[in-house]
């Protein structure tokens, strides 16, 4: 079969790799039929992360099931999934607990799409093994466009996980984005105003995320960072460079949260850790969970009030994936009938 890779040194384009075969009861093999890029494949294609070896693309997306080995009984033949990213068990104790990003019975960050450990494959694949299909295939239902939730499968729950929870617990909290290249930003902006934030505020990013963001609601600040802002209870940091890092720990109100989503490669910048410990500033940061936290994700876009296309920067036909993807500026999602 075609699969989407891409080449050390840069580049990217179809090869040839096996088809995929059912090695189990409990697995099934789907075909991809809407695959969105994810912030990292940015961060690839702008050759901020250096490939090693060749890497199948695509670990978003939304695929239709093609066949089930004999125990699945959540999925059918025909039904349209959302596969998560990370490959999980979702029975395990880890698994069980919520954290599927560190399911006990796959090496450590198993993925589809990022060569860590076990290769899984890509979505820009015509075929893609499953191995937990019960625990990790969701179905998209009826009236939700392929293409809408190609990103379901990690960029919007991840920005859902730095959002949702913390407005549940404070309703109506006024929320700093401090945005940077790709997604995540836009779609915390659209969730926190879909949750009833009382003030989006999205700072930084680049010219079509700010685009988008000021489109979906949000208040834009300025593209470069201040010192501080705010504070706010609520504060994402998707910016991925020190002052945005930085600007976003010191506007995080006291006990309020900073949920970092961007990922420091280089060692970061000191942080305000004096600050930080006076005011009580609760961080996290991490791979989101993601199948736990596609659910909530999912029933808001059914209950319509989350559009995730209208952050889609970008669209293509599935044969012109490679150049699509190779020269993609934001949000792509690649489509086949
Ligand atoms: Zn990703
Ligand atoms: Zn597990």
């Amino acid at each position: 079969m075609r699969q989407l890779t891409y080449l050390e040194g840069g580049g990217v384009e179809w090869r040839d790799a096996d088809e995929p075969r059912l090695q189990g009861d409990c697995e099934a093999l789907v075909r991809p039929v809407a695959v969105a890029t994810c912030d990292l494949d940015l961060w690839i294609t702008r050759g901020r992360i250096p490939v090693g070896g060749s890497l199948p693309a695509g670990h978003e997306g939304v695929a239709e099931v093609v066949e089930t080995g004999e125990a699945v009984a959540g999925v059918q033949p025909g039904d349209l999934v959302s596969v998560p990213f990370q490959v999980a068990c979702g029975e395990c104790a880890t698994c069980a607990g919520g954290h599927t990003g560190n399911c006990e019975r796959v090496g450590r960050m198993a993925t589809y799409g990022i060569p860590i450990g076990e290769n899984y494959g890509g979505f820009l694949s015509d075929t893609v093994r499953v191995p937990f299909a019960d625990a990790m295939l969701l179905p998209i239902g009826e009236g939700v466009a392929p293409a809408a939730v190609a990103s379901l499968s990690d960029n919007i729950p991840d920005a859902w996980r730095a959002v949702g929870p913390q407005l549940e617990a404070n309703p109506g909290a006024e929320v700093l984005i401090c945005a940077g290249a790709g997604s995540i930003a836009v779609y915390a902006a659209a969730i926190a105003l879909a949750l009833g934030a009382s003030r989006v505020d999205f700072a930084g990013g680049e010219a079509g995320e700010r685009a988008r963001a000021g489109e979906l609601g949000a208040n834009l600040l300025d593209a470069e960072f201040p010192e501080r802002l705010g504070p706010y209870p609520v504060v994402v940091d998707h910016s991925a460079v020190h002052e945005g890092l930085a600007c976003a720990l010191r506007s995080t109100a006291p006990d309020g949260t900073c949920t970092i989503t961007a990922i420091y490669f280089e060692p970061s910048s000191p942080v305000p850790l004096l600050e930080m410990y006076t005011k009580g500033v609760q961080v996290a940061t991490g791979r989101v969970h993601a199948r736990p936290a596609m659910e909530p994700v999912l029933e808001l876009v059914r209950d319509g009030r989350l559009r995730p296309e209208r952050v889609t920067a970008e669209t293509a036909a599935w044969e012109d994936a490679p150049d699509a993807v190779a020269g993609h500026e934001g949000k792509l999602v690649v489509t086949r009938a």
